[in-house]
């Protein structure tokens, strides 16, 4: 069985899930296998997919309770096969270097642009006793590098057993112990001293915090809180706590009744912020969203035009960033050992898997999953070059 993992956030997202879709019917089929849909995009439009895309076997949703038991028919069942998906034996090759732990689903903020809430419902903690279980199986698999994520995880905390600080003390101290400890998607007003406290003690100086937008008039609308001053404070404060931190962000260009001047005042912000990275993405109304029936919506094309501005801007901002650390010393997690050139890529603690640039170690013999000391010697957009000294198995 081909599973498709789908995603409803965006309509772009939405498009390269029915590709991807039509490419595993296609690929399945050829193979006397079945496709099994899931995820977020399947959970809103279930009945609307399946009268476009009859040839998809099973639409499973969020719903894992169906999908494993496809499962097990078509993997004939077996030993621990009952009741959580880590359960189901996934042969992974090669085996992975970092993992991704989910430590919340679901979101209480309700911006006005966003179908989150609407797809996922409200915000629900995964308990500690879980996360932590999942990161004992990750590193038992090999994983160097644990990735906290949730739609909102500077808010996590178990009442009577404690919030991030503890469960990040506690992943560290696991054995074998992780190398990085990295927390996606901190909304501004989570990163708070005690978060920051919580972050330079045990994970790496890596902080990616959504903004979207500038202007205190667009985050209003947006139903977000803050401005770019507040924002340049918020910075300050994570730059003085966690000295060379990478901050990366994420903005949205041509929010409904966005004016020339309050896209100048994003622009004008990310020229100051020193971003590390940031993904940009033109507005894009959808449906039962606050936003999609705003006044004054900006033609696609304009908010286009600015989305590509934007991120031209932040590319000068970040090349900047990347360039300085020329000199020096990097940590790199290898993700392909060198081949015939010498050359391994991995990633410093600066670069989040999946998202940002590599690191591209030069005269290094190692192997995937060694970590390698190196010295920066330079950088090309968003990925840096570096030069290999002692190395770690
Ligand atoms: S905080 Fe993020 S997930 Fe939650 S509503 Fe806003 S954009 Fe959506």
């Amino acid at each position: 069985m081909v599973v498709v993992n789908t995603c409803g956030f965006i309509d772009a997202a939405k498009e390269e899930s029915i590709a991807a879709l039509l490419e595993a019917v296609d690929f399945a089929h050829a193979r006397g296998a079945r496709v099994a849909a899931v995820g977020c995009l399947v959970e809103r439009y279930r009945a609307e997919l399946a009268a476009e895309l009859p040839e998809v076997d099973l639409w499973c949703g969020l719903d894992t309770a169906t999908l494993l038991a496809a499962l097990r028919e078509a993997g004939g069942g077996g030993e621990g096969a009952e009741g959580h998906g880590a359960a189901v034996p996934v042969p992974r090759r090669p085996r992975p270097v970092t993992s991704y732990l989910k430590i919340s689903d679901g979101c209480d903020r309700r911006c006005a642009y966003c179908a989150i809430p609407l797809i996922k419902g409200d915000y629900e903690t995964v308990a500690a006793a879980e996360v932590l279980r999942s990161a004992r199986a990750a590193l038992a698999a090999g994983a160097k590098e644990l990735v906290l994520v949730g739609q909102d995880t500077s808010r996590w905390a178990q009442p009577g057993w404690g919030g991030l600080e503890r469960l990040l003390a506690e992943l560290k101290a696991l054995a074998p112990a992780p190398l990085w400890l990295r927390l996606l998607y901190l909304q501004p007003d989570g990163v708070d001293e005690g978060l920051l406290e919580a972050i330079s003690r045990h994970a790496v100086p890596y902080v990616d915090v959504p903004l979207q937008h500038a202007s205190g008039a667009v985050l209003r609308r947006m139903k977000r809180r803050g401005d770019g001053a507040d924002h340049l404070d918020m910075l300050a404060r994570v730059r003085a706590a966690l000295p060379g931190v990478a901050v990366r962000s994420t903005f949205i260009a041509g929010f409904p009744g966005e004016s020339d001047e309050e896209f100048d005042e994003l622009l004008a912000f990310v020229r100051e912020a020193g971003l590390a990275a940031a993904g940009v993405f033109p507005y894009d109304a959808q449906e039962g969203t606050p936003a999609a029936t705003l006044p004054e919506q900006v033609p696609a094309v304009l908010a286009g035009a600015r989305a590509a501005e934007l991120g031209g801007a932040i590319d000068d901002v970040a090349g900047r960033f990347w360039q300085a650390l020329a000199g020096r010393p990097l940590d790199v997690l290898v993700e392909r050992g060198a081949g015939a050139d010498g050359v391994a890529v991995g990633r410093c603690a600066l670069q989040a898997p999946d998202i940002d640039g590599r690191t591209f170690v030069r005269g290094a013999k190692v192997r995937r999953g060694q970590v390698v000391h190196a010295v920066a010697s330079g950088s090309v957009g968003y990925d840096v070059e570096a030069d290999a000294g002692r190395r770690e198995p």
